[in-house]
């Protein structure tokens, strides 16, 4: 579509607040869920459950069956899964190496930073193509028409 895909991420507003609120409400855990996009833009932040096993304030984990749940939304929707979102209770909205560990090539990935119950930065990463780093994407909110 535009040359500008895997550094951009296009949200509506709605879509922005559902990611705050799920943080807001989780804190002092961490939220994660799905990112679904139609059109190229972000419309819905489809929450997940926090499966990990290593306690859900400090880490995310997607599951197969979390991935699935995604993209069966995905085609409700009429849309694609565009990546994934989570929150960091008490720390900066930068990737973790586990984040890291995590992340799949191609999907834009989310972090909301939450303090004190208040959401803070909200930021996105990509996975470069050798899957050795993050790299900084844009995050842009879509006004709907
Ligand atoms: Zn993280």
């Amino acid at each position: 579509m535009s040359t500008d895909v895997g550094t951009r991420t296009r949200i509506t507003a709605g879509a922005l607040e559902a990611i705050r609120a799920h943080g807001v409400e989780t804190f002092p855990h961490e939220c994660c869920g799905a990112m679904i996009s139609v059109g190229g833009v972000v419309v819905d932040a489809f929450r997940l459950p926090n499966t990990t096993a290593e306690g859900a304030a400090r880490r995310f984990r997607i599951g197969p069956s979390d991935y699935r749940a995604s993209e069966a939304r995905a085609r409700e929707l009429k849309g694609e899964l565009a990546g994934f979102y989570h929150s960091h209770p008490d720390h900066p909205a930068r990737p973790s190496s586990h984040d890291l560990e995590q992340a799949w090539p191609n999907f834009s990935y989310v972090i909301i930073s939450v303090n004190a119950s208040v959401a803070g930065d909200i930021t996105c990463w990509y996975l470069k193509d050798d899957r050795t780093a993050f790299e900084q994407g844009e995050l842009i909110c879509h006004t709907e028409s």
